[in-house]
């Protein structure tokens, strides 16, 4: 029953993990709820127990947590019309199904998978394809092509039977779509749809449709591959005399391979070296191990932002979006027809982006974790410290952790052409008498150390250049890096000038 309350749900079947298709999806249910100050549901599609995969409903929960979509109704939250799983509301489809059964829209099919199948092998044989329809369903086995005691006996005998939608022979359907306009559908082209199946479970268009009237769904918001179910679903509206209060719909843009044609899949992930996953996801069915956003490093807010202009964009050339501010800009009408382009870079692009406005201290704490993960712990400060300085250049925080390796470990070794190119003869001995300077300095301030050396380097007459480079790599082993000055601020007065000698000592005199 639609009301004037925007209400917009996001209905996944627990089949698997979420990919970032599914997440795009909910993230524009979420957006367009927050942008009308209606409520965003999440109701579980359940009722197709083959496909059922344990843990894919945990993991769509705690998916949607991570990214920051509060559900305000639903499966782990509650609300007016619970239960919002479907498999737990088996009852109230019976019931809508026979409703259709006695207005005449559906009806009873008796016919064995075995015979369907001889059916289709028919069809086949002939260079067709069988469709269940307006076309032959009098020929087949169910309530309008069988007299009614025979109907009458079957059911008493106990014979297994589902309930088909009974599609109109030949009508033109004109619907609307928000994202798409009119749409078009003859329904000559289209087949009697099982609506209730023998296993005393409703399929996905019934169910979903029931639910969508009884829980009040102002906006359907889904990926385009719903799009082919619309007529159907018009159609089922149509038949419980819901017309009035049907929802609108608005069908999302596919997103599409990086490079090449189609529809991203999971497989691309692997195969090109990015996530499709929000998180990290083992499939108890396969055994399949498969990345998550979250375990590559990104952040939340940056694969948000990115998700939500795959398809959509704001009108102007502002990129980076807090959740808050998506929710201020987000319309549908601004949501693309055709499909959406991933592009793995741009997602790293993004995280960097929002790496550079973290507080220090935050990636302090998050770097803090990463080593001591891998055994070694570190002051705090020298952490801010060493975030600071490294963040420029990091997409990742383990990238600054990958960087800042030589201020946890002295060198063992130096770049070879680094070495080579400036490491003279002089060096050994004006490294020393570097290290007598530095040593004998109150203040080991970045800006005192460097004021100092360079009035050092000025009385000594020799090539700044040369020499700052060869400092650089006895402590840190490398040719090129972070400013100097700040590294040996962090590093401290002893540990430097001990690098110095080190450095000396095996690189020779
Ligand atoms: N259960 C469907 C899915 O898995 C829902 C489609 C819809 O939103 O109507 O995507």
């Amino acid at each position: 029953m639609r009301t004037d309350r925007v209400r917009v749900r996001f209905a996944p079947s627990p089949t698997g993990a979420l990919h970032l298709g599914g997440v795009r999806t909910a993230l524009f249910n979420y957006l367009f709820a927050r942008r009308h100050g209606g409520d965003f549901l999440l109701r579980v599609e359940d009722t197709d127990q083959g496909r059922f995969v344990p843990g894919a409903e945990e993991y769509i929960i705690d998916a949607l947590k991570w990214c920051g979509l509060t559900v305000d109704e639903g499966v782990g939250v509650g609300g007016p019309h619970a239960p919002y799983r479907q498999s737990e509301r088996g009852e109230i489809y019976r019931q809508f199904a026979e409703r259709l059964v006695a207005s005449g829209n559906a009806y009873l099919a008796f016919d064995l998978p075995g015979e369907l199948n001889e059916r289709r092998a028919e069809a086949e044989a002939r260079g067709e394809i069988f469709v269940y329809g307006a076309a032959n369903r009098d020929a087949l086995k169910n309530s309008l092509a069988l007299p009614p005691d025979a109907v009458k006996k079957l059911l008493e005998e106990g014979a297994g039977h589902v309930i088909r939608f009974k599609m109109p022979a030949n009508e033109e359907l004109a619907l609307q779509d928000i994202i798409r306009g009119e749409v078009r559908f003859n329904t000559a082209l289209l087949d009697d749809k099982v609506l209730f199946k023998a296993d005393g479970m409703p399929t996905y268009h019934l169910a979903n449709v029931v639910d969508d009237h009884l829980m009040e769904i102002s906006h359907v918001i889904r990926g385009e591959e719903w799009l082919p179910s619309l007529p159907l679903h018009a159609l089922l509206y149509r038949a419980f005399g819901w017309e009035d209060t049907m929802p609108l719909f608005a069908h999302l843009p596919l997103i599409l391979k990086p490079v090449g044609n189609g529809k991203l899949s999971k497989r691309d992930g692997n195969k090109m070296g990015f996530p499709v996953f929000p998180m990290e996801f083992a499939d108890p069915a396969t055994g399949e191990k498969w990345r998550g956003y979250k375990e590559d490093g990104y952040f939340p807010e940056a694969f948000v932002n990115m998700l939500a202009l795959l398809g959509w964009n704001p009108g102007t050339e502002q990129e980076i979006f807090s959740l808050e501010e998506l929710a201020g800009a987000f319309s549908l009408e601004r949501v693309n027809r055709s499909g959406a382009r991933f592009n793995p870079d741009k997602a790293r692009w993004f995280n960097h982006k929002y790496l550079q406005e973290k507080p220090d201290e935050e990636l302090a704490d998050a770097l803090s974790l990463m080593l001591e993960a891998e055994g070694f712990r570190r002051d705090r400060e020298e952490l801010v410290k060493i975030c600071r300085l490294l963040k420029e250049r990091a997409t990742f925080v383990a990238d600054i952790r990958d960087a800042a390796r030589f201020f946890f470990r002295a060198p063992l070794e130096y770049d070879e052409k680094g070495v080579r190119k400036n490491w003279k003869a002089e060096t050994p001995a004006l490294l020393l008498d570097l290290a007598r300077l530095l040593a004998g300095l109150d203040s080991f301030a970045a800006a005192d150390t460097e004021a100092a050396v360079r009035e050092w380097i000025a009385d000594k007459g020799v090539g700044l250049g040369q020499l700052m480079n060869a400092f650089r790599l006895a402590i840190t082993g490398f040719a090129d890096g972070p400013r100097l000055f700040d590294v040996i601020e962090i590093l401290g007065q002893d540990e430097t000038t001990r690098r110095l000698a080190a450095a000396v000592e095996r690189l020779g005199h």
